[in-house]
């Protein structure tokens, strides 16, 4: 991970330092704004398949439950501390206000590689953090969901470990597969929601999305639907990259067929895949000459280093923390727009909120129902962002956490202590 936890933790600080200032929010309330709830970390053992040991750790930040249960997703990878899961709950209690559903923020996972773990591996470590979290998480507690690392399989062993605990609960997780009440939509949520943005943000700024370029960093869950829906809206995505390089064609990239390649078994590096434009070295595609540039991977990667070589007109932010403090403000300067992570991949959390509602309704709605909804609720968080960035002279990100921290401290006032 290119960030530290500390640089993510005092990004998040410094967004929300901002609208509490603007707001004119006492000591106290800033604290309890800033502060977790709870922060746990947990010894994670696991018995590999070659008989031997490895002892991993777990987290869960619930960052605040003023509106709603705890929400955030899972993260299996490597170099993450209790700092980084503190900020990216907290981002998350902002995007469930902004788009107004009816949650808090969380997030949590595990410091492991899943790509070195078996698949039983895989299962028995998820089992296990569920075991160890136990009356932590529940539907009207802390709802999981994926994220980098996690997808369906691991959705499914978390329903299957909390049913054996509580009884059959659907609701406990979202993101799981449509055969254990997942939601139809929401595998491809995040990157159409990301789509959506794009294309509003890029009207707002005066581009036509259809003769647009865009370059894409991670080719992901994220990344990969963004390319397809930005492609399918005839935007010509020129560069698209993963952990191990990318690839390039002025001309536009075949989506289709790279999206294609990256499903078969041995699941081939983007930089492999000749189906389609030439190689490229991955930190390239962030200082190409085009319209729009998404960082869809992970955070930390736009810095006070490379920020003056970007030279794209419009900065999305499909991965959560993609811009150091430094990277933020001298954007800012240049007056270069950022669409915020809290609201360009908020489409995620809010397919999983309709498929909790789903859950507890026990009644399935159909794709294109989830993706109607899904594009009304983003319609209506980006028209309240747009509005007050303008009539307010803010940036998108500080009109964004302005709408976010006030809805949350209202729910705090009427709630009381
Ligand atoms: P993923 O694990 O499916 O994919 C991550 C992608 O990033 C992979 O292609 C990987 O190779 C690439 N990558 C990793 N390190 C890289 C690097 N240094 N340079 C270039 N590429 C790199 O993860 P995802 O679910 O697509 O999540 C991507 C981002 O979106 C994360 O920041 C995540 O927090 C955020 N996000 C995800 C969701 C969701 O629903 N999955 C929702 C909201 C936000």
């Amino acid at each position: 991970m290119s960030d530290t936890g500390s640089s993510a933790r005092q990004s998040c600080d410094r967004f929300l330092d901002e609208a509490l200032d603007r707001l004119e929010v006492d000591e106290e309330l800033r604290h309890l704004l800033r502060a977790p709830y709870r922060e746990t970390r947990f010894e994670l053992p696991l018995k590999c398949d070659d008989g031997s040991l490895k002892v991993f750790y777990g987290y869960r930040v619930q960052h605040n439950h003023s509106r709603g249960p705890f929400k955030g997703g899972l993260r299996y990878h490597p170099d993450l501390d209790l700092d980084h899961f503190a900020a990216l709950a907290s981002l998350m209690t902002w995007k469930t206000a902004l788009v107004d559903i009816p949650f808090g923020g969380a997030k949590g996972g595990v410091n492991c590689n899943p790509r070195e773990l078996s698949v039983g591996e895989r299962e028995r470590l998820t089992k296990r953090y569920v075991e160890r979290l136990d009356m932590l998480i529940g539907p009207d507690h802390d709802i999981p969901a994926p994220d980098m690392g996690t997808g369906p399989p691991e959705m499914a062993w978390i329903f299957e470990a909390y049913a054996k605990r509580h009884g059959f609960e659907p609701a406990a997780v979202t993101g799981k597969p449509l055969e254990l009440g997942g939601s139809a939509g929401r595998v491809a949520a995040t990157g159409r929601g990301v789509a959506f943005i794009t294309a509003w943000a890029a009207e707002e700024a005066g581009l036509e999305l259809a003769d647009a370029t865009v370059a894409i960093q991670g080719f992901g869950n994220v990344g990969s639907h963004t390319a397809l829906f930005l492609a399918e809206k005839g935007a010509r995505v020129v560069a698209v990259s993963d952990r191990d390089g990318g690839r390039y064609n002025p001309d536009g990239l075949d989506i289709k067929a790279m999206v294609e390649a990256s499903r078969q078994e041995d699941r081939p590096a983007v930089s492999v895949m000749e189906v389609s434009g030439e190689t490229m070295e991955g930190e390239d595609l962030l200082t190409l000459d085009v319209d729009i540039l998404i960082p869809a991977a992970v955070g930390g990667v736009i810095t006070g280093k490379n920020v003056q070589c970007v030279r794209a007109g419009l900065v999305i932010e499909a991965a959560n923390l993609p811009l150091t403090l430094a990277a933020d403000a001298a954007l800012a300067d240049r007056g270069i727009p950022v669409i915020p992570d809290v609201l360009a991949n908020a489409g995620g959390v809010t397919v999983s909120y309709f498929e909790w509602v789903q859950n507890r309704s026990r009644y399935y709605w159909s794709e294109e129902k989830v993706n109607g909804e899904l594009e009304d609720a983003l319609r209506r968080a980006w028209e309240d962002v747009r509005k007050m960035a303008k009539e307010q002279e803010l940036t998108y990100r500080q009109a964004a956490y302005h709408l976010a921290v006030e809805r949350t401290l209202r729910a705090i006032e009427l709630r009381g202590f």
